[in-house]
């Protein structure tokens, strides 16, 4: 659930008429017109991984973020007490689980709630992997990864996407992949609903070319997070090797640089596209593959 659901804006009269917000004044702090100072952006899936790295950094220029995605409760408040306290930003967490229809619902209402004007920055970000050969993949699993990865983008451009018209300005920024480019064997779904995406992404970058909003994908190959960190260390003990060389067997098959993208990388491509200089850049398709797909 949404912690508060006082609209923003009411929050910053109430906090300029009774004096100083984080130590400078509302209309100061609203009013400057650098880095991403009043845009506010939600990241679903900041829960952990790329997600979080991106609500940080997009916080870490004075924008307010909005986090989604599972995990143990008091573990995601001291993730938005740190935001909080580290880039005097509000962090609220708006609870649903996006391969629910309703329950992305019930989130939209949530945001709209707090911030009645609409948020401006829309990662969508929110992901998960299952690994079966097509013919014995779990027909329920297939549903939930084309929810998750495709159709809740779809939902949450849907919801988003006119007030961002609107006011004349947005970014949707839809975290794809590598598979959304190439295929591996045992990954029907998701190199399906990242092929999707990015179907959708352009579809969307034309839609609102006229209007301000863009709307971009980014395909990176394999990236530095926790899961990543995990089929190293099974790799290592299933080859009886060390960390660095189950790390080096992985991705000699991939990536050419031999080096995983770090999530700091990717938060950096998100805010370069949270940029001025982007505003040009619509319906792009980037990779960040360390060289993957130029083979
Ligand atoms: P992660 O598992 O750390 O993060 C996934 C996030 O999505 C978590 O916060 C999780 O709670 C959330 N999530 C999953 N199912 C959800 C649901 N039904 N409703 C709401 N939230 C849900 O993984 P990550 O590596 O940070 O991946 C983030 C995105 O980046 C994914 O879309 C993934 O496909 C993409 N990606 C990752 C890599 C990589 O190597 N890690 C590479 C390319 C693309």
């Amino acid at each position: 659930m949404a912690a508060r659901v006082l609209p923003r804006s009411l929050g910053l009269l109430k906090l300029a008429l009774n004096g100083s917000l984080y130590g400078q004044t509302a209309v100061g702090k609203f009013c400057t017109a650098s880095g991403l100072k009043t845009q506010v952006a939600l990241v679903t899936g900041s829960t952990s991984g790329i997600g979080q790295g991106v609500a940080e950094s997009l916080a870490s220029r004075g924008c307010n973020v909005i986090l989604n995605g599972f995990g143990d409760p008091n573990a995601i408040k001291t993730i938005q007490n740190d935001i909080e306290s580290k880039y005097n930003v509000e962090a609220d967490f708006v609870d649903g689980d996006l391969s629910k229809q309703e329950e992305i619902q019930k989130l939209c209402q949530q945001i709209d709630e707090l911030y009645p004007k609409g948020i401006d920055i829309l990662v969508n970000n929110a992901g998960l992997q299952h690994v079966s050969p097509v013919e014995e993949f779990p027909v329920e699993r297939w549903d939930l990864l084309i929810a998750v990865m495709l159709s809740a983008p779809f939902h949450l451009t849907r919801h988003f996407l006119p007030k961002m018209k609107t006011k004349g300005w947005g970014r949707i920024v839809n975290l794809a992949s590598i598979h959304g480019i190439v295929a591996s064997p045992n990954k029907a779904a998701y190199v399906s609903a990242k092929h999707g995406v990015l179907g959708l992404t352009k579809v969307v970058a034309l839609e609102a070319a006229t209007s301000g909003v863009t709307c971009n994908a980014l395909c990176p190959g394999f990236v530095e997070t926790e899961i990543f960190k995990k089929q190293i260390e099974a790799r290592a003990q299933q080859e009886g090797c060390s960390y660095n060389e189950a790390k080096r067997l992985i991705l000699q098959l991939v990536h050419p640089t031999m080096e995983p993208v770090g999530v700091d990388q990717v938060s950096e491509y998100v805010a370069f596209i949270c940029s001025r200089a982007a505003d040009q850049m619509t319906g792009s398709i980037m990779t960040m593959d360390g060289g993957w797909t130029a083979r």
